[in-house]
Formats: C-alpha cells, structure tokens, sequence
C-alpha cells in the first residue's frame, strides 16, 4: 500500500544526491526510486524540486502554553513547519514560562512541560532539559530522565543559574555513565562580569556594552575549560552556539585527540558581524543582545570553514522568540537586564541554505547533513534525519530557484521582528510533510530518544 507518491524531484542526502521518486505509507518512506507507481495513493509533483530530509533543531527556546497565551508553542511549530524544520527539541530554562517548581526539579520540569505541550504542537518535538545551580538536586534526576527519553541537557558556564565547575563535570559523568549528554553553554564569567561591572560604574548601560563586555576570548576561555572537564568525566561534550574562531579551535584539537567533543553554530553568527552593534538606533541594537554576541568577520569567515571541515557538526536557531515590544521592551532597561536571544526557528533552513549552498559555501549534502542527518543522529531521533526506507516521511520540498526577501510580516512565528529583515534569500519552502502529513495543529508528537 502507498498513501503518497512524492514523484519527478531530487533527493538530497547527506551522501548524495540522485533523481528520484518517494512513496510513503503509514507516515514511514517505503521505496525509494525511479518511477514507483502510485497505487491508489496520492501523487505530488515534486518536479523542479528538491526533497530533503525536515530540519531538525536542536537549539530552541519555545515558550509553553500559558492562560494569557494559550497558542504560542503551537504557532512557533507552526512556524518551525512553515520553515522546513520537521522536529525541534525545546529547552525548559525560566524564561520558557516552566512553572518555579518545575524550574526547582528536572522530575517536575519534565513532567510538566510534556503535559502543558501535548497536542500543541504541528511537527515533532522534543525537550532538553535544563540544568541550573539553582535546582535541589539535578544531579540524582538524570539517571531517570535519561530513562524517560530526555538524554540531553544544557547547562550554563555563566549567569546566575550557571552550574559551578565540579558540578558540571559530575553532571557530564553521570549522564555519560547512563546514557546522556551535556549541551554547554561556554563563557567564562571571570571575564564576563568584572567587565560588566567596570562598564556600569562608567555609566556605560546602553545595549551595545552587552556585546562589549563578552569578548570572544571568554567564549574560547570557557570552550576549553569545559573540553578538559569533558575529557576528565569521560563523557560526550556538546557545544552550544559557537561563535568564534578561538573556540572554533580548541574544538577542531579535541577532535584531532578523537574525543567525542561536538559542536553548533547558528544563522546569526553565520550571516551578520559585530558592526551592528555600531547601529546608532537602540531599537536595532537591542535585536542584537544575544550571547555570545555577534562576532567579526574573520570569526564568520572562520566558521565557514569549520562547517566545511567537520569542525562544526550542527546548525542550530537557537530560537528565543522574544519580542522588542514586550520582552526586550524600550527605553532599554541598563544592558544586563535585557532580555538575551532572538527568533531563527523559521528561518534556519532558508537563511543556511541560501548563505550556504546559493553563495557557494558548502554543498547541498553538508547542509542536509548539518541541518538534519547530524542532529538527529547525536540526539538520539533515530527515526528522523535522512531519506531512506523506513525512516519516518519527514519530508520537505524545496525550490531551490525561487528567491525572496525575509519579511516580518509574512513569517509565522510569535516574535515581532527577525535578525534576518531585509535579507535576500535564494531557495523556498514549498511544502512540508511530517510522518507523511500536513503539519497542523497538534499533529506533532512528544519523541522520547536515547543515544546511539
Ligand atoms: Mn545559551
Ligand atoms: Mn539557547
């Protein structure tokens, strides 16, 4: 039986590319090949189209449903759908909206997002937890979340809810020993914060001193800190949003010792440098407060070639849909109590691809590979990430001649502004299909992993 014919595209793996048909049945790939016969299903003309494997994002920041705005998960998978991306994995940090006590207990957190997310999302979704110093005792939990399918787990080097240093290798040990894997968020607070402090007794308070005051050298400072500590737990590392070249690095000597050390950057830090934050207007500049910071050229340029060389493994939005009017809000409070993050969770496949495959930069297969077949292989989504015969039909069909200009008002995503406004894309998402459906309102399901 066939219930979908996906007929006359080009199908796009992180091996390689080849024309060809795909049929699914029963949301899985059956046969992959030239001509497959329709048998009773429906065909879709992917003629002139790409088919790639649905993006998975692994770096997302999604807010829960709450009584003030009870669909905002759901549009931002819906906007994630809009945008190729096929399966996100959400982290529960305060700012999600997690209740205190489900901020207090990675038990509670767990528990509580899965039952305020149910049926709320259009495409697959699935949580890593957050780790703080300021939860009772996360430490014991993870043997048991890992059991429930959450294997992975950001913890933070710096601000206040950050996890000392002999925490966070106990943390990588014991979820190493069970299973698991840490997501680290690497800048080094002994360089961050007297320079934080320095800058507000000079009244120095506007939102450009937040980028100031996080020198790369803290991001590659604490990238190494956090590779010896790995290596010491012998444990699996992940890092999270690497913007520079100094981490970039310490990264590619980690993996030339073969130590299973990974690492993600984003659109942003691929796209843009840190002459924006010469902007005049702090309107524009508080779009900017993200951390780490936008970087220079030479750090852009740098990671290029890391995702062409292997040395980054993964792209990910890290997707924080704050808006300007709300969250960030202006007057800007002084720059340490602004809102961090941005929105991405649409745009990451478009802005990836365009900058990426239509600029020249990597092939069609290093972005499908980044974007998806990675991603989905170090976070335990063994169904997802590639086209191939008994893999969920995760699929997206792409016109990779179309072109665009990113517009805030035609994306979906519950922010009030993109990074990317104004940037002209090549490639356009054509239609999305999750275990062989049409995203919509809750058909999207929790997926529990484990680690290969
Ligand atoms: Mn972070
Ligand atoms: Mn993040």
């Amino acid at each position: 039986m066939t219930d979908t014919v996906l007929a006359g595209g080009t199908v796009v793996t992180a091996g390689g590319s080849f024309p060809s048909d795909v049929a699914i049945d029963d949301g899985r790939i059956t046969a992959i090949g030239p001509d497959l016969a329709p048998d009773g299903g429906e065909v879709i003309d992917a003629s002139g189209l790409l088919v790639l494997p649905g993006v998975v994002d692994v770096h997302t920041h999604v807010r829960l449903p709450s009584n003030e705005e009870p669909k905002r998960f759901l549009q931002d998978s819906l906007a994630a759908a809009a945008g190729g991306t096929t399966t996100f994995l959400s982290f529960n940090n305060p700012g999600t909206g997690i209740s205190a006590a489900g901020q207090r207990s990675l038990l509670r957190g767990m528990a509580e997002f899965r039952e305020r997310t149910a049926g709320e999302s259009a495409v697959d979704f699935g949580l890593s937890a957050v780790i703080t110093g300021q939860q009772d005792d996360p430490i014991a939990e993870l043997p048991a979340l890992i059991q429930a399918g959450v294997p992975t787990f950001k913890a933070f080097m710096v601000y206040d809810f950050r996890l000392p240093d002999a925490e966070l290798a106990r943390a990588m040990q014991v979820a190493a020993r069970h299973g698991g894997m840490l997501q680290v968020h690497c800048e080094e607070p002994s360089i961050i914060d007297p320079l934080v402090e320095h800058a507000l007794a000079a009244g120095d308070v506007g939102c450009r001193h937040h980028a100031l005051c996080r020198p790369a050298s803290a991001e590659a400072s604490a990238t190494r800190k956090a590779i010896e500590l790995a290596r010491e737990a012998e444990a699996p590392l992940y890092i999270v949003h690497l913007s520079c070249e100094g981490a970039l690095e310490v990264v590619a000597e980690a993996k030339a010792r073969g130590e299973p050390v990974y690492a993600e950057t984003c659109p942003h830090y691929l796209t843009f440098t840190d002459a924006l934050y010469d902007d005049a207007e702090e309107s524009e500049v508080i779009k900017r407060v993200i951390s780490p910071p936008l970087r220079s050229g030479r750090d852009v340029d740098a990671l290029w070639a890391g995702l062409r060389d292997g040395i980054l493994d993964t792209v990910g939005s890290d997707h924080v849909p704050d808006r300007v009017a709300i969250e960030k809000h202006l007057p800007a409070p002084p720059f340490p109590e602004i809102s961090n993050g941005g929105p991405g969770i649409e745009t990451l496949l478009s802005v990836t691809w365009s900058r990426g495959v239509a600029e020249g930069r990597l092939s069609p297969e290093r972005v499908v590979d980044v974007l998806s077949s990675t991603p989905a292989q170090l976070f335990g989504l063994r169904s997802k990430g590639a086209i191939e015969v008994g893999r969920d039909a995760d699929l997206v069909l792409f016109d990779p001649a179309a072109r665009r200009v990113i517009h805030e008002p035609e994306l979906h995503h519950t922010s009030d502004y993109t990074p990317f406004e104004g940037l002209e894309v090549q490639g356009a998402v054509r239609s999305v299909l999750v275990r062989g459906r049409v995203p919509a309102p809750g058909t999207g399901t929790f997926q529990e992993r484990a680690l290969a």
